[in-house]
């Protein structure tokens, strides 16, 4: 099915085209006050992991772990975080986090808390140009 998500592609900005293959696209969230939240989307619409293709399950195995690796060479975590909700009134496609870890987080902000870092205000989203610099130093440890 095609997808409002997947319109358009090469003309996206690198933080919403941080990587692209035939199944996958990564995006930095748009919202996040910390710095090297990737989301992975599917290209197709899909709204559950089950609804997945096989070529797209074969895939995002090597491209979460490549995720993971990039995050911690670009922002110093020593792991990411994995999730997947989809419950935000309008974000229904599927959309998996992937989040830096960062070795200071306090224990408020660890574990699934790690979203009070999509719930800050504007002020605190990290601007288009720093979200564009992280997004191409991810994407070129991504080899992208
Ligand atoms: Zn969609």
């Amino acid at each position: 099915m095609p997808c409002a998500n997947d319109a358009q592609i090469d003309a996206l900005p690198p933080r919403e085209n941080v990587f692209t293959d035939d199944h996958w696209r990564v995006a930095h969230a748009f919202n996040s006050a910390l710095p090297g939240w990737m989301v992975v989307l599917p290209r197709r619409h899909v709204t559950a992991l089950h609804e997945l293709d096989d070529a797209s399950v074969v895939s995002l195995g090597p491209l979460l772990r490549d995720v993971s690796g990039a995050l911690t060479r670009v922002t110093g975590c020593p792991k990411a975080y994995l999730m997947f909700f989809g419950e935000a009134e309008g974000f229904a496609h599927l959309h998996i986090h992937v989040v830096p870890r960062m070795p200071d987080f306090l224990p408020e902000v660890r574990g699934p808390a790690v979203f009070t870092f999509l719930r800050r205000s504007r002020r605190e989203w990290l601007s288009d140009s720093d979200l564009d610099e992280i997004s191409l130093r991810v994407r070129a440890e991504l080899g992208f």
